[in-house]
């Protein structure tokens, strides 16, 4: 199945980081983006709405005419995307499901959360997302998109991942961002109990961006090029990388720094992964950041780091 979405470029794709996480200037009513960027194209972002309610009305139906259903859990709506590139779409979606669940090993979603149902908006292009999602959505439109949770716990609540087509690359088409943004609606129904704001009360970031790369490269099966060359340079303690969030951090220390913590504790520390996963999907906060700052793994991190590097 990974060959096969390979194969139909319907890829994320996370490039080089140029700028450093900012926080969101002159944002308008509505959802506030985790971080913005002044590259666009490049990062996703994260917000909030209360009920994420698609704003646009007519304009949302004139400017995303088609609407495909790919299952009951998943709906795309896009300006212009063929039957094969809806298709594939679904598909790499979909086979998703079943690599996530087996990484973070849940028991069924969170108390709560009625998030049954995702909505993929799909954009032409980076043009056509500055030109539109704020009308519709009240977003930030700085970033390769953005995952709106709203709340899981209204009935009705629709999230949303807004995202957009990348022009710049050939032969083939591709979505910024796809599979990254994917995990971030499945970690917020399996993992992470109650909103986007919710989780953020202690630092979660790690975790929350950490996951999303490291599902996107390993499902996808695409080397992580960028954490493997920072990984050599032993740049932080896994301790300081548990604090990380996005107010203190720059794109390397947020998402190729929470690839390497996450991938480091999911394959040398599985029962950590477990208990912390434990308290995140209650809601315990305060827990999960006390079982995280209590550990100490300093040296063999580092000893990690070092073979990570080496290209294992
Ligand atoms: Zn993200």
């Amino acid at each position: 199945m990974r060959a096969l979405v390979t194969a139909l470029l319907i890829t994320a794709i996370a490039a080089t980081p140029l700028q450093t996480a900012q926080a969101a200037q002159a944002a308008p009513p509505g959802p506030k983006p985790d971080h913005a960027v002044t590259d666009p194209g490049q990062r996703p972002a994260h917000g909030n709405t209360k009920g994420a309610p698609g704003g646009g009305g007519g304009l949302e139906s004139r400017i995303l005419p088609i609407v495909h259903t790919c299952s009951p859990s998943l709906r795309i709506r896009a300006q212009e995307m063929t039957a094969a590139q809806l298709t594939a779409t679904c598909e790499s979606l979909a086979n998703q499901d079943a690599f996530f669940h087996g990484v973070v090993k849940d028991s069924g979603p969170v108390a709560n959360d009625y998030n049954t149902t995702l909505e993929v908006d799909v954009f032409n292009s980076s043009a056509d997302y500055k030109a539109y999602a704020r009308k519709i959505y009240g977003i930030d439109t700085n970033n390769g998109g953005m995952y709106l949770e709203g709340d899981p716990a209204t009935a009705g609540n629709q999230p949303r991942f807004i995202c957009y087509e990348r022009t710049d690359v050939s032969p083939g088409w591709q979505i910024w961002n796809l599979n990254h943004e994917y995990a971030h609606y499945l970690d917020g129904r399996f993992d992470l109990y109650g909103d986007f704001n919710a989780g953020q009360t202690t630092p979660t970031v790690w975790w929350g961006e950490g996951l999303a790369e490291y599902i996107s490269y390993s499902y996808r099966g695409v080397s992580y090029t960028n954490a493997i060359a920072e990984a050599g340079k032993h740049t932080y303690p896994l301790r300081t990388l548990f604090d990380t969030t996005y107010a203190n951090s720059d794109a390397t220390r947020t998402y190729s720094w929470g690839y390497l913590a996450v991938r480091y504790m999911i394959e040398r520390h599985p029962d950590d992964v477990t208990t912390v996963l434990g308290h995140y999907r209650t809601g315990n906060w305060a827990a999960a950041r006390s079982h995280l700052t209590s550990l100490d793994y300093e040296s063999d991190w580092n000893a990690w780091l070092t073979t990570v590097a080496a290209g294992s």
